[in-house]
């Protein structure tokens, strides 16, 4: 048993406090990962304000990268001292998904999940002798954690952990919905409503194929400013409707776009990228909505127009194949995904990073882990 910090969650609605928590080692199939930075993701803020269910209390985070420093019996993909970023997204290759060559469809670990444990039902996390519980087999808001081999995806040492850790989110999200679900290519119009760190990873994945115009849409200044710091050719001020905002990115784009990426999970930002398709124009949803979110679309104009929605989970990426390739784009320079960053903190400023993250204003906000 390893003793830890870590930022728990107590209950919907409460604070992150830092910890003491009892680590045990990692069991057959199971990786011990000294954590050297975690990203900040709305996801976890959407466990602490309670639009999405989780089991408390909880060490949350899940867009992390560390060094392995302990195996479990059976584990042959990394071994102790490799550089790992870490995937929330772990496939069985066993189930219908996985045979169908669609593994981050994977449903397998989806049940483990939702209760909080690793893939054999178990916690690895507690305190006082109860269980703490995992958040997305990750909690990367520590300084070490024990997760399925399956998360751990191999990089090379001299990519920096802040980089490597949004690789495991944001960045793979936003990329790979690009390049992977909607495989957008060279001149193709595209819009991206919601400039956090999804949406300026999906702005960087399409100046990487060329598609223009790339048109950005958000509330905040700074984020459109950071958008077209990054390969947006346009930048678009999200107005008081969805009709309202599609109008303004049709004229931005002579007409609509062909592929209309939504990075905000709202269900009038995804109305704003339908209505901002041309004929055959797609609109790729990518932000995580609430459970009870329904979203309304002009019907007609789907058959007529030969509109499609789309959607895309973790934008349909293989993290090991898809990982390599964005840090080999990132270290040609092709890829500026460092310049995501705006916030960094140490562990004990976790509640400044929510703040920040609430206020909307800054890009990407990381915890710098390593002591
Ligand atoms: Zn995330
Ligand atoms: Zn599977």
């Amino acid at each position: 048993m390893t003793t830890i910090r870590a930022a728990v969650l107590e209950g919907v609605g409460g604070d992150l406090e830092v910890q003491e928590l009892d680590l045990a080692p990692p069991r057959a199939g199971e990786v011990q990962v000294r954590l050297l930075a975690s990203g900040v993701c709305h996801s976890d803020l959407n466990a602490i304000d309670g639009t999405a269910e989780t089991r408390c209390p909880a060490v949350l985070g899940h867009e992390g990268a560390g060094v392995v420093e302990g195996v479990g019996d059976g584990v042959t993909r990394v071994g102790v001292g490799q550089h790992v970023a870490l995937s929330w997204a772990p496939s069985c290759g066993r189930c219908a998904e996985c045979l169908d060559d669609l593994p981050h469809l994977c449903g397998t670990a989806w049940p483990m999940m939702a209760q909080g444990t690793l893939l054999d039902g178990t916690t690895r996390l507690s305190r006082g002798g109860k269980p703490v519980y995992h958040y997305s087999f990750i909690s990367s808001f520590a300084e070490r954690t024990v997760l399925p081999e399956a998360s751990c995806v191999p990089i090379p040492d001299d990519v920096p952990p802040e980089v490597a850790a949004l690789v495991g989110c944001a960045v793979t999200t936003g990329i790979c919905a690009v390049w992977r679900s909607a495989q957008v290519h060279a001149g193709q119009r595209a819009a991206v409503i919601g400039c956090g760190g999804v949406g300026l990873s999906a702005v960087m994945g399409l100046a990487a194929v060329g598609a223009a115009p790339i048109i950005a849409v958000d509330l905040h200044e700074g984020r459109l400013e950071a958008a077209l710091s990054l390969g947006a050719t346009d930048a678009v001020q999200g107005a008081a409707t969805a009709e309202e905002t599609a109008e303004r990115v049709r004229e931005a784009s002579g007409g609509g776009v062909d592929v209309a990426i939504e990075a905000t999970g709202r269900s009038d930002a995804m109305r704003a990228a339908f209505l901002s398709t041309r004929r055959r124009g797609t609109a790729v949803l990518i932000g995580i909505p609430a459970e009870d979110a329904v979203l309304e679309l002009p019907a007609l104009s789907i058959p007529r127009m030969e509109r499609r929605v789309m959607g895309a989970l973790y934008g349909s990426a293989r993290p090991e194949r898809d990982f390599a390739v964005i840090l080999d784009q990132y270290a040609r320079g092709r890829l500026p995904l460092d310049r995501l960053i705006s916030h960094r903190l140490p562990l004990d400023g976790i509640g400044e990073a929510f703040d920040l993250l609430r206020s909307g204003s800054g890009r990407r906000v990381v915890l710098d882990l390593a002591d």
